[in-house]
């Protein structure tokens, strides 16, 4: 039987980084289980035909000190820093992101709207005085955007993302991920060009060469090489004895167990789980992502990394451009595309029927033009793409935490903390992970 101090669930970037970080810290030993053929998880990338094709765009917007030097180094020499240039198209005009503070350029009662609403939430606040972590989303965007914001773009872009009524979900996911112009910013794009940058992500880095992968590629090349075993599964957890069954190597003994993989599937591996634990976990949702990567023939929408798409009438959620992340993400004189789509995790779906949609809407948008040839499609299904912040969340974590902490199991990472969050975030969760596993 093989025994090892730390036994970690999945070899993304959080349980990449709580391996590397343990040997760092600590000379507790440590073994990484991951499914897939390399490392890395939703980090990754596949090249085909001389296009690189990430999981959707995978940005690097970098906040922590800490989180910022340790990525710069791991990519030392291979990275590129980038201005943000996304867009929204909707009434058949390209508006700059984010909508509320960029209506410029849209149709004239269309901003009248905007504009109005808007200003009504200033001058006439809405009554609904209740908390903000109390209130829906849908009520939060109301009372702060307004009526013709919401309806242009907020609601029926977030009703495609989340797939779900917007009153069923929360505000805690949106804290950075909302920009919240002032009056006058709002103001000012309605009137002009505004090229202000807003938010989180107005300027991010990227890999020169490789895509994405190179990130989990560098911080797996830090570890001893018999520490990940990729092609592998894990198939069931015992709690009570500390062993998991794991896919090509059998029972794998553990001190502490580390899990990165989503919190609801990694719940239905353990074995003899509390009704309580069960049934707190069936109450938590998740959308998943179907991307559908493009390599085209010639040169298609210049100088835009991503474009929003609200309007119903559009498939997906957003475009995104990989040849503008870095050139070397297609050949010469081709493109590279990212569409995504996003379903709730129970729907079926069907993927050929989409990607006819996509194609037609494509050229409908005039994004793919006559002259462009779709040279590769490759369809990449992320199961578990976003977590779903709706009321019941909380609570269920709040009943699955603390039984974890008993059996003393971390869960960390995007899926295992059940969160919305960053790459950034999942190297700084396994850090923190191995900090805290050195000190037992
Ligand atoms: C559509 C989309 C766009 C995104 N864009 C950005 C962006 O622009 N910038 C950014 O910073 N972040 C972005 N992210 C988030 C980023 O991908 C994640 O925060 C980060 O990669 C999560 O790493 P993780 O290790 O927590 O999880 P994961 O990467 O999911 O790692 C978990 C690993 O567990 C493995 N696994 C699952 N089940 C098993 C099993 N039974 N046995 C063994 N292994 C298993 C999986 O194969 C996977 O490798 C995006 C995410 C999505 C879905």
């Amino acid at each position: 039987m093989i025994k090892t101090d730390v036994l970690i669930l999945g070899g993304g970037l959080a349980g990449l980084s709580t391996a590397y970080h343990l040997n760092k810290i600590s000379k507790l030993s440590s073994l990484i289980i991951e499914k897939e053929a390399r490392p890395g998880g939703t980090a990754s990338s596949i090249s085909k035909k001389g296009f690189t094709f990430d999981f959707t765009g995978h940005l690097l917007h970098l906040h922590n000190p800490y989180g910022k030097a340790f990525i710069q180094d791991l990519l030392k020499g291979n990275l590129r820093e980038l201005k943000r240039s996304s867009w929204i198209y909707s009434h058949e005009v390209l508006t700059r992101y984010p909508f509320q503070a960029n209506t410029y350029g849209l149709p004239d009662p269309v901003i009248d709207e905007c504009l109005f609403g808007f200003l009504k939430t200033v001058h006439r606040p809405r009554g609904n005085e209740k908390k903000t972590s109390s209130l829906s989303f849908k009520d939060w965007a109301l009372k702060n955007f307004g009526e013709g914001i919401c309806k242009h773009f907020l609601f029926p872009y977030n009703e495609k993302l989340w797939q779900r009524p917007l009153d069923s979900m929360t505000t805690e996911w949106q804290g950075r991920f909302v920009p919240a112009p002032k009056v006058s910013e709002v103001l000012h794009g309605a009137l002009m060009d505004q090229k202000k940058a807003f938010g989180y992500n107005a300027s991010f880095l990227y890999p020169r060469k490789g895509g994405i992968q190179s990130l989990p590629n560098a911080l797996a090349s830090r570890l001893k090489k018999s520490q990940i075993v990729l092609d592998s599964e894990v198939l069931s957890i015992d709690l009570k004895t500390n062993q998991a069954l794991i896919k090509n190597l059998g029972i794998v003994s553990f001190k502490r167990l580390v899990n990165t993989i989503p919190l609801d599937q990694f719940i239905s591996l353990i074995k003899d789980i509390p009704s309580g634990i069960e049934k707190a976990t069936s109450e938590l949702s998740s959308n998943s992502v179907y991307c559908l990567n493009l390599g085209v023939f010639g040169k298609v929408t210049q100088k835009k990394h991503w474009i929003y798409f609200p309007e119903k009438k559009y498939p997906f959620y957003r475009v995104g451009f990989y040849h503008e992340f870095s050139p070397f993400n297609a050949p010469k004189k081709s493109s590279s595309l990212y569409v995504e789509f996003s379903r709730n995790s129970k729907s079926k779906v069907n993927l050929s029927q989409l990607e006819s949609l996509a194609l037609k809407a494509l050229k409908d948008c005039k994004i793919l033009g006559s002259e462009n040839r779709v040279i590769v499609k490759e369809w990449i299904p992320i199961s578990c793409g976003y977590v779903v912040y709706d009321f019941k969340r909380t609570k269920a974590l709040n009943v699955i935490f603390p039984y974890l902490a008993r059996k003393k199991v971390e869960s960390i990472g995007r899926y295992g903390a059940w969160k919305y969050s960053f790459m950034e975030e999942a190297i700084m969760d396994g850090k923190r992970c191995a900090e805290k596993l050195a000190l037992c």
